[in-house]
């Protein structure tokens, strides 16, 4: 089983493996990977790369990290997995007293489930069930805005703007919700008059959907600050903070999907504080265990988690295997050890600075459409879509794990990452436009 991947393998990989967003046809080439220690992935012809995508945005102290290698390993001795039904364990007790700690005051009801998607799902059930019980019946959809991404599972690609992405398949299959336009006002737009530009822009045809409409929607559902997978758009949290008033105002639940912006990410321990507001619902995931096993969840209020208790369910229905697995709530507990240690607030405003030197200049390029840098998340947007293929290969050339789509080339990069390895990655982005 051990042992470098060979060529057969990796035949064996075309013909057989689903890779995320992949054909079996018509396969995009993947690199065997042999390792991965710090900020580096080593491939199995020994290149070294350093890691520019911190695994789809989950890792930030390193992969081969000594502190969760240890929870991992300790845990595994212990009890690797165990039925949540009937029973309770310390190291979901402990991860979950660290979210109701790290969360502001008000979120302190948390369901653990395992990804970011069903987090979102569980957040949308939530709000739904929440309305039920207080007799708003009627309010059984969903307010989300365009170019949103909450997950592949069918509740989260319900609150997804499919219209303009490979997921318009299932399009027929989905709940109907409402989307309205996504906040266009930049994050970095300095105009003294910004709240009102934010207002006339974008809160104005929010809050007109929200006015003819409050009754029949459960809740507002948006990724705050940084859209990700549906063009990586960085918008300005006046919005957020308009937005979070005017859902209050209209009994309409915020939920907020941090599964990407949670944990430092941008700056901020969590997006919404950019905004000053506490979501009704959070979801988080992909961080959560550092990148180490797969975990997420979805936290309320007191308020939310007892109406939905004494609704007409009597409980909330949700009841998954994997929910409250002790080894991802040890990793995920270390981990939120390291991040309440506090170290993560210097490293990530560092990977800004310097992402705003080294890339800034690129804003001239005339291939770039866009730069956009916030916290440790670089995007450069091109004027035309890549190929992936292509400016893959000349990223690992230029010793770089980049994997852009569409137009966007950006990194995630972990927040150890030192200067020298992420000029490796700005220089990369650089050469290779
Ligand atoms: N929400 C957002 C904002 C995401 O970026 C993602 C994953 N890219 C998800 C939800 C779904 O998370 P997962 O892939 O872990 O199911």
């Amino acid at each position: 089983m051990s042992g470098p991947v060979t060529q057969e393998d990796l035949d064996f990989d075309r013909a057989h493996i689903w890779h995320p967003y992949t054909s079996l046809t018509k396969p995009l080439k993947v690199y065997p990977v042999e390792r991965a220690e710090g900020c580096i992935i080593t491939l199995s012809d020994g290149t070294k790369l350093v890691d520019g995508m911190a695994s789809w945005w989950c890792v930030q102290h390193g992969y081969n990290n000594p502190i969760l290698n240890k929870a991992a390993t300790d845990q595994l001795s212990k009890m690797s997995h165990i039925m949540f039904g009937g029973l309770a364990h310390k190291p979901s007790i402990e991860l979950c007293k660290k979210l109701v700690e790290l969360t502001p005051a008000g979120l302190e009801c948390v369901l653990l489930a395992d990804s970011g998607s069903i987090s979102i799902d569980v957040g949308l059930k939530m709000a739904l069930q929440y309305q039920n019980s207080k007799g708003r019946k009627d309010k059984s959809k969903f307010l989300t805005i365009r170019h949103g991404y909450h997950g592949d599972a069918f509740g989260g690609l319900s609150v997804s703007d499919t219209t303009n992405s490979m997921h318009h398949i299932f399009q027929g299959f989905l709940p109907k919700n409402i989307f309205c336009k996504a906040p266009e006002t930049r994050f970095d737009n300095q105009d003294p008059n910004v709240e009102q530009i934010v207002e006339e822009i974008d809160v104005k045809p929010f809050k007109e959907i929200i006015e003819k409409r409050h009754e029949e929607i459960a809740g507002f559902i948006l990724e705050p600050i940084v859209q990700g997978a549906g063009g990586l758009r960085v918008s300005h949290p006046y919005f957020l903070k308009r937005a979070s008033e005017i859902c209050k105002k209209y009994d309409v639940l915020l939920i907020l999907d941090e599964v990407a912006t949670g944990l430092g990410r941008t700056g901020k321990l969590f997006a919404f504080e950019h905004a000053n507001i506490v979501p009704d619902i959070l979801c988080l995931g992909k961080s959560l265990t550092g990148g180490y096993l797969t975990l997420s969840a979805t936290i309320t209020s007191r308020e939310i988690g007892n109406e939905i208790s004494d609704g007409p369910a009597g409980c909330f229905m949700h009841g998954q295997t994997y929910m409250g697995n002790p080894l991802a709530c040890a990793v995920g507990n270390a981990n939120l050890g390291i991040i309440m240690e506090g170290k993560w607030k210097n490293q990530v405003k560092q990977i800004e600075t310097q992402l705003l030197e080294e890339l800034g200049p690129l804003k001239d390029h005339p291939k770039v459409a866009d730069l956009r840098i916030l916290g440790a998340i670089g995007i450069v947007q091109l004027k035309e879509n890549v190929n992936v293929e292509e400016i893959q290969k000349k990223f690992v050339a230029a010793g770089a794990w980049i994997r852009p789509f569409r137009n966007l080339v950006y990194i995630y990069p972990q927040y150890t990452t030192n200067p020298e390895e992420l000029t490796v990655l700005t220089n990369a982005i650089k050469s290779s436009i």
